[in-house]
């Protein structure tokens, strides 16, 4: 199994540990059609990008598109997921800078006002409850409605929510869920429930690191317990490798 396109990846701008470049000369070395890069949106406490390095990271990425035109180069965001209420942190300025977006909650990023950020992230740390995961998914979905969001990454990290819900919410609006390349956190039940939804699997390597760019061996170390799992459903995967 291998990648053949990887939308998830992290550079110097925001907390990775690589420039943009040797992202890209990883995917071209491993062969891949299209990388996107995806570092952290604005409000990540320790890594969120800044607005006035947008223009810098568009440059960049036009640049070495023209060096490298054997790859199609994408420039995303990680966004953030603020509150209950759906609220993400891009304004819509921001979502003409990208040529896409990717979602997902993170430990501590800034909420809209002190108390989204002192209870959406408190209640993640030590509040994990089904009312809670119920409010989460919701606000999944209020934000799916609101912003042309394409995958939801990571589900059930920083905080439960109700896969299943997310799932079915996800295929209704062709929003694609991802297997995250460091953490992939579903359950049996939960994999039933995906594979049931019939929606879009995106595998994702969430590279901080270059050589990390196109690497799936975590999921494909945690489909080992699912031996019947339909790889057909991922949409960017190799079959033959
Ligand atoms: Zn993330
Ligand atoms: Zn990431």
């Amino acid at each position: 199994m291998k990648m053949t396109a990887d939308y998830h990846t992290h550079t110097f701008y925001s907390d990775g540990h690589s420039s943009m470049r040797d992202n890209v000369l990883e995917a071209v070395k491993k062969g891949l059609t299209s990388l996107g890069i995806t570092d952290h949106g604005f409000n990540h406490r320790t890594g969120g990008i800044k607005r006035e390095d947008v223009k810098k990271l568009r440059d960049e990425i036009n640049s070495l598109q023209k060096e490298f035109p054997q790859i199609k180069l994408l420039l995303g965001v990680e966004a953030n997921l603020l509150n209950y209420n759906g609220d993400v942190d891009l304004t819509p300025d921001d979502i003409k800078n990208f040529d896409y977006i990717i979602l997902g909650i993170h430990y501590l990023t800034y909420g809209k006002g002190v108390k989204d950020s002192f209870l959406f992230n408190f209640r993640n740390f030590f509040w994990n409850t089904k009312q809670h995961r119920k409010k989460i998914t919701k606000s999944y979905i209020k934000a799916m409605d609101r912003y042309p969001i394409k995958v939801i990454v990571h589900p059930n990290y920083a905080t439960g929510c109700d896969v299943e819900m997310l799932a079915n919410a996800c295929k209704e609006r062709g929003v694609l869920l991802e297997f995250n390349g460091k953490r992939v956190e579903f359950n049996k039940r939960e994999i039933d429930a995906i594979i049931k939804s019939g929606v879009g699997i995106i595998l994702g390597s969430d590279a901080h690191y270059a050589n990390k760019v196109g690497d799936c061996s975590l999921q494909q170390e945690f489909l080992k317990d699912y031996p019947d799992f339909p790889l057909e459903r991922f949409v960017n995967i190799n079959l033959e490798n």
